[in-house]
């Protein structure tokens, strides 16, 4: 099964790391099949930042969940002080079966102010009842029939614009970062675009959680070795961005 062996996956790569904790959240049933939503801290020696990261929230987009194994599997690069917080594979069926959606057919990225939120969504909120972020990043795909370059929605406000600022020009000679003035109906600048209330995660977590919370958009024509390079290096230098 895709997703149990993904999981299996990041259960034992997270045993190598030091500090690491992996934790079920959440149980989803779908025609007769149970799917572990997990996560992953990995505590700090000395707390300096508090890093929250999400994969995979759109099932069919899995640069998150790689670039997050990517990351985890050279423990050297994880630095000892920072707090991390991963959830990285936020649609654990969406995921089994290649779907953006849930397997009720509900997109979690307009879920996180609903009512009545989806398990997974319920699951994190819990998860992050008394949590708060320097940043959050989730990370997403655009699309490769666009042949489209990274771009990043960043939360209204000065913190998330700063980092985001910072991520685009650290990508410089790693990826080309999407420099139209107009992506898919946003207004962009330097490949940054201001985020409505969508009800995404990304949203929730610069509303609620966070000083700083960033989507990136990774480039879905890449090969899917590259897009994780991408994940893995954003999330280095978005630790840098705090030292
Ligand atoms: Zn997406």
């Amino acid at each position: 099964m895709k997703y149990a062996n993904a999981r299996r996956a990041f259960l034992e790569l997270s045993r190598q790391v030091p500090r690491s904790e992996f934790m079920d959240l959440a149980t989803l049933g779908h025609n007769g099949d149970r799917y572990k939503f997990f996560r992953i801290d990995i505590k700090p020696k000395r707390k300096l930042v508090k890093l929250c990261l999400a994969g995979t929230v759109h099932g069919d987009e899995i640069a998150g969940q790689k670039g997050l194994l990517r990351w985890l599997s050279t423990p050297e690069i994880i630095n000892d002080e920072a707090f991390y917080r991963l959830y990285p594979i936020v649609n654990p069926v969406g995921f089994q079966f290649w779907k953006r959606n849930n397997m009720k057919g509900v997109d979690l990225n307009r879920s996180f102010f609903a009512e009545k939120a989806p398990t997974e969504v319920k699951a994190i909120q819990n998860d992050l009842k008394y949590q708060w972020f320097d940043a959050f990043i989730s990370f997403h795909e655009n699309w490769a029939e666009e042949n489209e370059d990274l771009y990043i929605f960043y939360h209204p406000n000065r913190e998330s614009k700063k980092l985001g600022r910072h991520i685009v020009k650290s990508m410089k000679g790693f990826a080309i970062v999407d420099k139209r003035k107009n992506i898919d109906c946003w207004k962009a600048d330097n490949g940054l675009i201001e985020a409505d209330d969508d009800g995404s995660f990304e949203y929730f977590m610069g509303e609620k959680k966070a000083h700083a919370s960033l989507c990136v958009e990774v480039p879905a024509r890449l090969s899917v070795k590259r897009r994780a390079m991408i994940v893995e290096k954003i999330i280095e230098n978005a630790k840098d961005y705090f030292y």
